[in-house]
């Protein structure tokens, strides 16, 4: 289908942009890489009167080392984080979206305001308890992973909020792994698994899981964070803790999958993330 009219501004700079959203209104909107706002505005589910282009703004792109960890410029392509191993989990995760033409425009400011729970990126932005930089008309604030998804497609941004950083605080000392499950290569999420594991004397120190598409946002699954924490690091504690994975989703059913099997799949998951984050065979 064709979008509803609209007009079309190029942003000369950040702040360009965050006068022109406030002059727009509500019905304004920011446009990234486009690979999710597109598709909505031609199938008329999104109707802004004024798309407002951030695409080509440089001093939105890039990664830089910032205490301990990384601040990542809010328009940094997938394709940029997949190629920076020094992200860890992000960068592996980043890798796994859809495929390079996606990776080569989408990037993490808008897949994260975009909000939606299959996206790879917010279940690992929460599991490392990252942020976000955000500047809009009234200023500057920073806005923690866990307060900024509030519901399905649904964030705490205002209107008039552009994602400026996204804040990856350093994971040094922990083994990560991200699972996926996707009926075919290169498709969504039918529940992906983000898996953050700090061992010492073979014990879980900490532990930090995070959970796509299995709530209108992504979830942080805590019973079996709760239940690892502190535990013996080998198979029977692994597999154990993974049986909570589910414990409080809320997974939508849809044509590929049943609640019942997303939280199947979320225990599975979970044990191969689990196990490969804390270095545990079998
Ligand atoms: C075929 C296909 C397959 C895909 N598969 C996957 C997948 O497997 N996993 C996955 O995670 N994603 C997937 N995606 C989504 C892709 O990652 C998107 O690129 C991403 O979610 C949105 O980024 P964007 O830059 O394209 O945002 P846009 O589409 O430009 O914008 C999305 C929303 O974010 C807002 N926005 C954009 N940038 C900012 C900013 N800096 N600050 C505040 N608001 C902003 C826009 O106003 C809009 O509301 C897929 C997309 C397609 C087309």
């Amino acid at each position: 289908m064709i979008p509803a009219e609209f007009e079309y501004r190029r942003a000369e700079s950040v702040d360009d942009a965050v006068a022109a959203l406030a002059a727009g209104g509500e019905e304004a909107k920011l446009l990234a890489g486009g690979h999710s706002l597109l598709p909505l505005m031609k199938l008329r589910l999104a109707a802004p009167s004024l798309l407002v282009d951030i695409g080509g703004l440089a001093e939105l792109r890039g990664v830089e080392a910032a205490d301990g960890g990384f601040s990542i410029g809010g328009g940094t392509r997938h394709a940029e984080l997949q190629s920076r191993a020094e992200l860890g989990v992000l960068a592996r995760a980043a890798s796994l979206i859809a495929d390079q033409q996606v990776r080569n425009r989408g990037t993490i400011g808008g897949s994260l305001a975009h909000g939606d729970p299959a996206s790879d990126l917010p279940a690992v932005l929460l599991a490392a308890e990252g942020s976000v930089e955000v500047r809009g008309a009234g200023g500057e604030r920073s806005i923690a992973a866990g307060d900024l998804f509030q519901d399905y497609m649904t964030t705490s941004l205002a209107p008039d909020e552009l994602i400026t950083a996204v804040d990856l605080p350093s994971i040094e000392g922990w083994g990560w792994a991200y699972e996926k499950y996707a009926r075919r290569a290169e498709d969504w999420a039918i529940v992906g698994v983000c898996a953050l594991v700090r061992a010492a004397d073979g014990r879980c120190v900490d532990v930090r899981i995070g959970l796509v598409n299995m709530a209108p946002v992504p979830l942080r699954a805590r019973a079996a964070e709760d239940a690892l924490r502190g535990a013996p690091l080998d198979a029977g504690t692994v597999a154990a803790a993974a049986e909570l994975a589910a414990e409080g989703s809320d997974p939508p059913g849809d044509l590929n999958a049943s609640p019942e099997y997303k939280r199947h799949l979320a225990r599975v998951l979970t044990r191969r993330a689990l196990r490969a984050a804390a270095g545990v065979d079998g």
